[in-house]
């Protein structure tokens, strides 16, 4: 529904990761004026899955930009509108929430939250500077740089030990530097990753600093048992340290944890009258692309029943 330059929309859904997507997807087969806000390409972090093992029906694993493709498409097929804009801000006022985005200002009666996380950065000296040479947070987009070249690997959670396998498919040696004796990781990644002959750990290990020229040439570690410090040629660093969730733009009113995850209800509500949180951003046990979806269709859910209530 056009209004000058303001649009008035039922829903408003930020975030197209399989969370926002799935939101869409049953927003848009309700019939509801539904309109998803995304600042990238769809998918979110799903893009970045080189094979998803884990999602069911697929028990040959299935590439996380196949799944997002299918994603979309069946959510477009019901009409589900898609904008690429970054959304600046969130206001409310009463039952009206307007959301500032980089290229307009929206009106909506109900916004879901499902705008995900964004990867953590390690903050040690040498990071920045080498991002895009050397440093990265995303093994499916830079591991085949590294072609029968060393890399390193910090973390000791699923993402990590998930991505230093991917990345032997193409560095001779992947170490994986996690700050415990214990990974995280859950069980099958941890055995795949001992049994795979091109990984090496050092665990009880941080970073300290990243060095290069033009390009990273080593990494100086600390042992945090002994507090020796070592230096470590490597060709790259792959960083998987776990994420923060993608909030900047929410008022205060909407309830956050201490680490900025969304606090949420049974039904996905958060502390604000018609705002819904879904997916990684919210206070949940588990992260992952199974129960982003789950949450795409509860918050969905919950937000038509809010509409219905309003009218
Ligand atoms: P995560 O589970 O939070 O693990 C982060 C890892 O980084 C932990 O080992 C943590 O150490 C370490 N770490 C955190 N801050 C650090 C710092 N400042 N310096 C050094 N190390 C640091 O994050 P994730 O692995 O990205 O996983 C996130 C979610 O996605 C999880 O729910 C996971 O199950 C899911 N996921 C699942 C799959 C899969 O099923 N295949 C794949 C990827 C991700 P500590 O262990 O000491 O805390």
């Amino acid at each position: 529904m056009e209004n000058g330059n303001k649009l008035t929309y039922d829903l408003i859904i930020i975030g197209a990761g399989p969370a926002g997507l799935t939101a869409g997807l049953y927003a848009a087969r309700s019939r509801l004026n539904v309109l998803l806000v995304e600042s990238k390409a769809p998918g979110g972090q799903l893009v970045n899955i080189d094979l998803l093992e884990n999602y069911p029906g697929f028990p040959e694993g299935v590439s996380g930009m196949d799944l997002v493709q299918r994603l979309q498409d069946q959510a477009e097929k019901f009409g589900l509108e898609v904008a690429i804009e970054e959304v600046v801000s969130l206001r409310v006022d009463g039952e009206v929430k307007t959301i500032e985005t980089s290229r307009r200002e929206l009106k909506a009666k109900s916004v879901i939250v499902a705008s995900g996380s964004v990867p953590r950065r390690l903050g040690v000296p040498g990071e920045d500077r080498f991002v895009g040479r050397g440093v990265s947070y995303c093994a499916t987009c830079d591991g085949a740089l590294y072609r029968d070249r060393e890399v390193l690997v910090v973390g000791g959670g699923d993402s990590a030990l998930t991505e230093a396998l991917f990345l032997t498919r193409f560095a001779r040696k992947v170490k994986i530097v996690h700050r415990r004796d214990k990974l995280r990781a859950v069980g099958v990644l941890q055995d795949r990753a001992r049994a795979n002959d091109r990984i090496e750990f050092r665990l009880e290990s941080v970073v300290e600093e990243i060095r290069g020229e033009e390009q990273v040439k080593a990494v100086i570690l600390r042992h945090v048992g002994t507090g020796k410090r070592t230096e470590e040629n490597t060709d790259g660093i792959f960083i998987y340290i776990g994420a923060n969730p993608a909030t900047g733009f929410l008022p205060p009113e909407v309830q956050c944890e201490e680490d900025g995850y969304v606090v949420t209800g049974t039904n996905l509500e958060t502390s604000v009258e018609g705002i819904f949180a879904a997916g990684d951003v919210r206070v949940t046990p588990l992260r992952q692309v199974a129960t982003a979806v789950g949450d795409g269709a509860v918050a969905a859910m919950a937000a038509e029943e809010y509409l219905a209530n309003l009218e």
